[in-house]
């Protein structure tokens, strides 16, 4: 019963721990430059991410951001054109250049 209550509260934790990751570090700090982390802070986010995610961080913020490029405009009246605006290569591009800083490459 112990070990079966650890493993809950481990899953929550470590669940809770990506979720923070990805709203503060990924979201406000990378993809809005809405906060500055300390250089502590930040490592410590990537190793949360890293161990339970794997994401890119800079795909992450490209993908983000083009995101909020279509949600604010027409085409954002329906879920579809959330899925559509980032994956047609015809849509319109913001670039991903500028997305992640312009150093291209992933980290
Ligand atoms: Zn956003």
């Amino acid at each position: 019963m112990l070990k079966a209550l650890l493993a809950v509260v481990v899953t929550v934790l470590v669940t809770q721990g990506a979720v923070i990751a990805t709203s503060v570090y990924l979201h406000r700090g990378l993809a809005h430059r809405a906060l500055t982390l300390h250089p502590i802070a930040d490592f410590f986010f990537r190793i949360i991410l890293w161990i339970t995610t794997g994401q890119d961080r800079r795909q992450w913020v490209a993908v983000h951001r083009k995101h909020h490029a279509f949600t604010d405009t027409d085409k954002a009246s329906s879920w579809w054109p959330s899925i559509w605006c980032c994956t047609s290569s015809s849509s319109p591009r913001p670039s991903t250049a500028s997305a992640t800083g312009g150093g291209g490459g992933t980290s």
